[in-house]
């Protein structure tokens, strides 16, 4: 009975102040994206873990064709393509990445893409999204773990502008805000199009709480007064300077928190798929 209750609300609109509340789902994998049947799109596509159970490293051909097959099992509906966030606690063994003391403070995300296996990976990911969006597919790219301008704009100059060159066609281009650093400056560039807020890492390097460890857990709550404060300072700049503005870490997924965020302006949450219909419910009646 449950499961059918909430069938119900799978479908329902959700409106507040007359702006309908776009649901996209957050997804990592070929295989999630056949279950989706009712969506707004993908807020958030993982690719990392394409290179998880593996055991080498996918080529042009390879990537290309799952980004299409996803493409293609949402009906090309837009997809936020998040490039490759290795490291922290995602280590891939083929890659080889040399180890680290303090990972989650270490390279990852951004700050690997100059090694020399992982920039093939970024640029053939690049390339094979310039490629399906001349062929019509809806893509975004998003990138992910940057702590200030300086390396957005390097990886825009390095991987962006050049095949925006070669191609003469412009995909979106936006950053996920995962640190407070970030949190605090995105407003001031002029090269993103969009930004989608990870409250997961950003609830961590905020309260500086590895977001793994249990014996710690207590004081990881997205809820902190600091937290709250620093998403709100987000969503303010990103309205006054037109900045689209989404929410993808799990913490969007609570309702009460998905509650918060509407009120506060947002008008997209990412989230795992099979969590829309109880968040939708809740909002359903409480918004
Ligand atoms: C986040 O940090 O909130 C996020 C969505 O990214 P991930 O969970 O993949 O680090
Ligand atoms: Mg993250």
């Amino acid at each position: 009975k449950m499961v059918k209750e909430l069938e119900e609300f799978k479908n329902k609109k959700i409106i507040y102040k007359n702006n309908e509340i776009k649901f996209k789902a957050n997804i990592g994998s070929v295989e999630e994206s056949e279950i989706i049947e009712e969506i707004d799109g993908i807020g958030l596509l993982r690719t990392e873990f394409i290179l998880f159970d593996r055991e080498k490293a996918p080529d042009y051909k390879e990537q290309k064709e799952i980004y299409q097959t996803i493409s293609n099992n949402l009906g090309k509906k837009e997809i936020v393509l998040r490039t490759f966030d290795i490291g922290g606690d995602k280590q891939i063994d083929y890659l080889k990445l040399p180890k680290e003391k303090n990972p989650f403070l270490g390279k990852r995300g951004v700050r690997l893409y100059e090694e020399e296996k992982v920039h093939k990976l970024v640029e053939d990911q690049i390339e094979s999204l310039f490629e399906l969006s001349k062929e019509g597919h809806n893509f975004k790219i998003m990138i992910p773990m940057v702590s200030n301008n300086r390396e957005v704009n390097r990886f825009f100059e390095e991987f962006i502008k050049p095949k925006q060159e070669k191609y003469n066609i412009k995909i979106p281009f936006g950053i996920m805000v995962e640190t407070p650093s970030m949190a605090l400056s995105f407003d001031k560039n002029t090269n993103i199009d969009f930004i989608s807020v990870g409250t997961n890492d950003l609830t961590q390097y905020t309260l500086a709480v590895d977001r793994t460890n249990d014996e710690i857990s207590d004081l990881y709550d997205y809820f902190d007064e600091g937290v709250m404060e620093l998403i709100d300072i987000i969503i303010k700049k990103a309205i006054n300077k037109g900045i689209d503005v989404s929410f993808c870490g799990e913490s969007a997924a609570i309702p009460e928190m998905a509650k918060l965020l509407i009120e506060k302006g947002v008008k997209t949450l990412s989230m795992s798929y099979s969590n829309i219909p109880e968040v939708k419910k809740y909002l359903y009646h409480n918004l």
